[in-house]
């Protein structure tokens, strides 16, 4: 097999001997100060490195390199998404699975684990009781069942997400981590209006990958690798990738990501919408002692710092499977998107589950609400946004790249992170998280450089305080 960056062919575009090369070369080039150098200059002009670039300076050990890499992925993190936090929350739909993931406590043979799948009207009470933690941005999570979970199930729950309004809460983007599916699937859900379409890899190691997949449709590697391009070819043209970091050797699986993307540029011109960087945790019957290649927090750092070096204009999200320092360390490195209040059970924000109840996917780590962790971001100078205008503005794909490339997204999200948060400050905060928002707001709005965009925006945020709700650039 050859390595051919924009073939259709899974074993083509992750190829097994490019990746296994690209190790080697970097495993003997890590700490050549020259090379390092000059690929962060490279790095520098902000256009992207390839996978055996970044593979090298994540094999760097140099201390002091390796400061000039954390810099260099903080001046990008800070030109391209600034002091803004986009804060989303996972909504978990059903737990029936036909696979075998032997990571996931939802595998079909795991009998102790209760299973269960909303209704439209269980998901109705969710979405409001997301909606009254001030949440905008969802991300619905199902198993893969043919019969429980079928195409027609997920649209209907679309439809009724994006149908619910309660006091001024609105679901305004729905993103979406289904199973790998058709062409037809995926033009159904472009027309159901979802935002992002979400698919880990888990791992990009072929033989490995059919280990931890030893029955059901997920087994098939390479219908799954190939799940992006279907979707592309369906219309949806904002996709997020990610791998379960832990079940592989994050040298392997961090290649195979960045390849990944490569391909999805080489071939369709518009990189990933977002990168999911989660690492292994333990879950009801899944222990972490059983899997070999857990990633450390140093190197995980590093992984992070690298990527967004690597690719600039893709946005990156850490889960609540990290706990509150972890993420704290990782923000400023380059982190885009994090969830907060998560639960992680089906039917878990109406009613919290008790221990002896578990349907939960893994252990959240992190576990504060929602207005905790505004608040904990608003403390660090963080400006948490809940902004969806993008999607509804129609910018994605191409559109949203070509934006992002040209720098004049700064114009955009800004502003829009400001009146997503004074809308936040105003209807949901506790007293002490809007006493530490709305002085932030202030600062911010006069740091918005364009005057017209500017006066708008201070327009707008007065107009919230007045009861009117959704402005957007
Ligand atoms: Fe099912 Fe997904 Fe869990 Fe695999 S990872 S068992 S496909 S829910
Ligand atoms: Fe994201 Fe667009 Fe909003 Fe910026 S303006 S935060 S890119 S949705």
């Amino acid at each position: 097999m050859q390595y051919i960056p924009d073939s259709p062919n899974a074993e083509e575009f992750i190829n097994d001997r490019e990746i296994r090369e690209s190790i080697a070369y970097a495993e003997a080039h890590g700490n050549d100060r020259e090379l390092v150098e000059s690929i962060l200059e490279k790095a520098a002009l902000c256009k992207g490195i390839s996978h055996r670039e970044a593979l090298v300076l994540l094999e760097c050990r140099d201390p002091e390199l390796q400061e000039k890499i954390f810099l260099l992925a903080k001046e990008i993190k800070k030109k391209f998404y600034g002091n803004r936090i986009v804060l989303f929350a996972p909504l978990y739909l059903s737990n029936y699975c036909v696979n075998g993931c032997v990571y996931c406590p939802y595998h079909a043979k795991n009998k102790s684990i209760r299973r269960k799948k909303l209704t439209q009207e269980e998901i109705r009470n969710e979405v409001i009781a997301l909606q009254d933690m001030g949440h905008k941005r969802l991300a619905i999570e199902l198993g893969e069942h043919p019969v429980m979970n079928s195409i027609d199930y997920v649209l209907e729950s679309i439809k009724t997400i994006y149908g619910i309004k309660h006091k001024n809460g609105a679901i305004r983007r729905v993103n979406v981590n289904i199973a790998a599916t058709t062409v037809e699937n995926y033009k159904k859900l472009k027309e159901a209006g979802i935002g992002t379409y979400i698919l880990f890899q888990e791992t990009y190691n072929k033989q490995n990958y059919e280990q931890l997949h030893p029955t059901g449709p997920k087994s098939n590697y390479a219908y799954h690798t190939e799940a992006m391009d279907r979707a592309m070819e369906g219309g949806i043209d904002d996709v997020g990738i990610g791998v379960l970091f832990g079940l592989e050797t994050y040298r392997y699986d961090f290649a195979g990501l960045l390849m990944h993307a490569e391909h999805l540029e080489a071939r369709f011109g518009v990189g990933p919408h977002t990168i999911s960087v989660p690492r292994l945790c333990a879950a009801d019957d899944i222990d972490t002692a059983d899997f070999k290649n857990c990633v450390p927090d140093d190197i995980f750092r590093l992984m992070v710092a690298v990527i967004r070096i690597a690719v600039p204009y893709t946005g990156m999200i850490v889960s609540t499977r990290e706990s509150k320092s972890s993420r704290e360390k990782v923000l400023e490195l380059g982190v885009s998107q994090i969830s907060g209040g998560s639960r992680t059970s089906v039917g878990g924000y109406v009613e919290e589950e008790k221990e002896e109840e578990n349907s939960a996917q893994f252990d959240v780590t992190d576990r504060r609400t929602l207005d905790e962790v505004v608040e904990w971001l608003l403390k660090q100078g963080y400006v948490p946004s809940f902004c969806t205008a993008c999607y509804r503005e129609g910018r994605t794909g191409d559109r949203f790249m070509s934006l992002v490339k040209s720098g004049q997204i700064a114009n955009c999200c800004l502003p829009n992170a400001l009146i997503t948060l004074k809308e936040y400050l105003c209807d949901y905060a506790s007293a002490s998280t809007r006493a530490a928002g709305l002085p932030l707001i202030e600062k911010e709005l006069a740091d918005i450089p364009n005057e017209r965009v500017r006066m708008r925006a201070g327009k707008y945020l007065e107009e919230i305080d007045e009861g009117k709700r959704d402005f957007r650039f």
